[in-house]
């Protein structure tokens, strides 16, 4: 595993919030972080999403101050913060489980977390309570008790409390996974709201790819301790640079296979040519991007969206056998078998029987090549 992908000098002149160069965090023979470098920029909202045990938490820690790394240096604008303790870093830092505490109400919680921090010049403590309160939307909570309030406004009252201080980053660990699904995406709108209305740098932590797509600036898609891409969400499930990628964000339909040829394609007003690929005997067109080398003999990696797959039409078309279909309300989220493959297909009707399914050259992304 390696410091891949790097990006030095991503943000311009000024130093970066928050940078990790070179992070590694050892606990005995694990390397829960491996080798990290990233840097966040002053006022975004960075996500780290993955899947379980791939680092995030510890790299959300690491950046909080409650570790310390094993190798490399986490700066904040610049300034290692070795040996800073979490107190002093200017972090508020929100959890999965609320932890309100259940014998004060709400105000005292947020009034807790001013205790660390006088309130802004000329404003008295309880104004800004009041002030903080009504930023997460709770304006009348303060004389509420915590086990009164929904698990979604709990949580809205633990990042009052986070942010009580003025901090310069908040951080946030997995703060919607104990809620219910729909509580979570109205949650979600209103921590992306919070976060842009006072334009504080975030780092949040997830393993659910739609939540961090949906709220993020840009997303790091993290394995095995370091993050495999770092982009925006567009470009993260639009052009992954991995299988994993592909595959982790969004459903994905992953092929490769043996390039046949290549040929000039006529539309193309950039330069991209089209690469006939053969998967199990058939051919498949693929649209390759004037940087992409690839010649007849190597091994193309490519993805098409389901919502691309195409019932009857696009031009590369197979023959395959609908193996199954959950429905899911605005689509039906159907499961092709082509060959023993499976296909992933959205459609708005049902399905059944055998159907020619197609994809145009443009809409499959290229993931790599690998040179004959
Ligand atoms: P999850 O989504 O399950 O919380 P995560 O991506 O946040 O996972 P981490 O909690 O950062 O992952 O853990 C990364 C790896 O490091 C895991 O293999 C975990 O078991 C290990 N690890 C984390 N903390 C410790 C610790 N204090 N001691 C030993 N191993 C640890």
């Amino acid at each position: 595993m390696g410091s891949e992908p790097t990006e030095r000098g991503a943000s311009g002149d000024s130093p970066p919030a928050v940078e990790l160069d070179g992070v590694t965090k050892r606990y005995a023979e694990t390397a829960a972080v491996d080798d990290v470098s990233l840097q966040v920029r002053e006022g975004e909202f960075f996500t780290l999403v993955g899947p379980s045990g791939c680092g995030k938490t510890t790299t959300l820690r690491l950046i909080a101050g409650f570790e310390e790394p094993t190798a490399g240096t986490v700066r904040f604008f610049g300034e290692s913060v070795a040996g800073v303790p979490p107190e002093d870093r200017d972090v508020g830092v929100v959890f999965q489980n609320y932890a309100l505490f259940p014998h004060m109400s709400v105000g005292e919680n947020v009034a807790y977390g001013l205790n660390f921090a006088d309130p802004p010049e000329g404003m008295s403590r309880e104004a800004r309570i009041a002030e903080l309160l009504d930023l997460v939307d709770l304006p009348d909570a303060a004389d509420r008790e915590p086990d009164s309030l929904s698990g979604g406004q709990q949580q809205r009252v633990a990042m009052a409390r986070a942010l009580a201080p003025g901090p310069d980053l908040l951080l946030l660990d997995e703060p919607m996974s104990a809620l219910d699904a729909q509580l979570r995406e109205r949650l979600r709108v209103q921590v992306r709201r919070i976060q842009s209305e006072l334009g504080i740098t975030t780092v949040y932590v997830t393993h659910d790819q739609e939540e961090a797509l949906a709220i993020s600036d840009r997303v790091a898609v993290m394995r095995d301790g370091a993050p495999e891409q770092i982009a925006s969400p567009q470009a993260v499930y639009r052009e992954p640079t991995s299988r994993f990628v592909a595959e982790f964000v969004g459903d994905n339909n992953v092929f490769a296979g043996r390039v046949t040829g290549i040929e000039e394609w006529d539309t193309a007003a950039n330069g991209d040519r089209i690469a006939a690929v053969d998967i199990g005997g058939e051919t498949l067109r693929v649209a390759v991007d004037e940087g992409t080398d690839a010649t007849p003999g190597d091994r193309l990696t490519f993805c098409v969206r389901p919502e691309y797959l195409r019932i009857d039409g696009g031009e590369s078309r197979v023959r395959a056998t609908v193996a199954s279909a959950e429905f899911l309300g605005e689509t039906t989220r159907i499961t092709l078998d082509w060959g023993g493959r499976d296909l992933l297909v959205r459609a708005r009707d049902p399905l059944s029987g055998e159907v020619l399914v197609g994809f145009d050259p443009a809409d499959a992304h290229v993931i790599g090549v690998d040179k004959a």
